[in-house]
């Protein structure tokens, strides 16, 4: 157990584009912000692979390349890490703020909440016991391990499209399974895996089972069409669910606005929350844009709402680690 003493001016909880960009900002003002970053740190963009559409780099980069240099940068100003994930927080209406890491407690005058998000599950018997054997839900993390494999991916959006273009590089044949006939995908990702040889597009189906051969791995995927039922099977050694993301809202639920999807909800185009001293951003917020540079700019703008906070309305350690009057005159008393 570690009980730190200190109360810090800021923690951000959550080592993605955003809380490295806060960091970033309340680095440079001076604010020694302490980010708990996760123990997977850098989000989502350390799944990724090409980054092409993030500013300033016109060759595109990796996404942990990026994640990299984000850290890095907020470190130089002064940023320190935890790299672990935080377990439980505590937050207060303007008070003194509390994130636990395991054991060890932590706590600070503002809070900036960048926890992200994590991608939806399907829910279909077999899906998470073929977890790691043959179902999964990172096409651009797993897609080596399926060469000459023919594959499902599951989904109509960008991610979809992404995860197909990667893990064809490796299948022997990849079919996109979509619910509807239209796309949700932007028109250059669609276009990108429709040119690919060995990809096919199956409308509009859903799947119902994924089913296990005699070795424990994937073997099937029973799927149904959308409108008429029918049903369909396909023999695969890979599933790759797609399908769209959740915001990891999880540990403040109950304590800050939260909408019906688990997004948190702020008054913008602030980052505040209806708790003084705690703001959110990035992907944890933003459920209309979820690219790595609005949650970056949103990162930003908590770090300024956060500075902001400390100057005009900081709240008072010392209230916080005062005795109820009563104990303090039962002590007084006793002396
Ligand atoms: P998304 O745009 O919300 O698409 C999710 C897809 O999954 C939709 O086609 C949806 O079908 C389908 N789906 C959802 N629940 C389903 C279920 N239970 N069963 C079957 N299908 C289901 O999510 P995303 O693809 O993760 O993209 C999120 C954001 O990130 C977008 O803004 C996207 O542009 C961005 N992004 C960009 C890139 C890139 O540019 N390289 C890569 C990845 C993501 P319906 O269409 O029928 O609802």
């Amino acid at each position: 157990m570690n009980d730190q003493e200190r109360v810090e001016n800021l923690i951000i909880v959550g080592g993605g584009p955003a809380g490295y960009t806060a960091a970033l900002y309340a680095a440079r003002a001076e604010l020694e912000p302490l980010l708990i970053e996760g123990f997977a740190w850098g989000g989502q963009l350390q799944n990724t692979t090409d980054v092409e559409n993030y500013p300033g780099y016109p060759e595109g980069i990796m996404g942990p390349e990026m994640m990299n240099e984000f850290r890095a940068q907020a470190e130089r100003f002064g940023t320190r890490y935890v790299t672990d994930d935080a377990s439980e927080l505590e937050l207060s209406d303007g008070g003194i703020q509390t994130v636990k890491v395991g054991k060890d407690t932590y706590r600070a005058k503002a809070v900036v909440l960048s926890m992200g998000a994590e991608p939806k599950r399907l829910g279909l018997p077999g899906e998470m016991e073929l977890g790691g054997r043959g179902v999964s839900t990172c096409g651009v993390c797993d897609g080596a391990f399926f060469k000459g494999e023919d594959v499902i991916v599951i989904g109509g959006g960008d991610s979809a499209m992404e995860d197909s273009i990667f893990v064809s590089k490796f299948a022997r044949k990849l079919t996109i399974v979509h619910r509807r006939d239209q796309f949700r995908a932007s028109k250059i990702m669609l276009e990108r895996a429709r040119e690919r040889d060995n990809v096919e597009f199956l409308t509009p189906y859903v799947p119902t089972e994924f089913v296990a051969g005699a070795d424990g791995k994937i073997a099937k995927v029973r799927l149904a069409h959308a409108e008429t039922g029918e049903e369909k099977e396909l023999e695969v050694g890979g599933a790759f669910i797609a399908i769209g993301h959740r915001p990891r809202s999880e540990l403040i639920e109950g304590q800050v606005g939260i909408d019906e999807n688990g997004y948190v909800e702020v008054s913008e185009p602030s980052t505040k929350t209806k708790l003084d001293g705690v703001f959110a951003v990035g992907d944890l917020v933003d459920h209309v844009y979820r690219q790595a540079v609005t949650a970056a700019g949103s990162g930003c703008k908590g770090a300024l709402d956060a500075e902001w906070y400390l100057r005009d309305s900081p709240p008072d350690p010392e209230a916080h680690w005062a005795k109820p009057a009563q104990v303090v005159e039962a002590v007084e008393a006793s002396s």
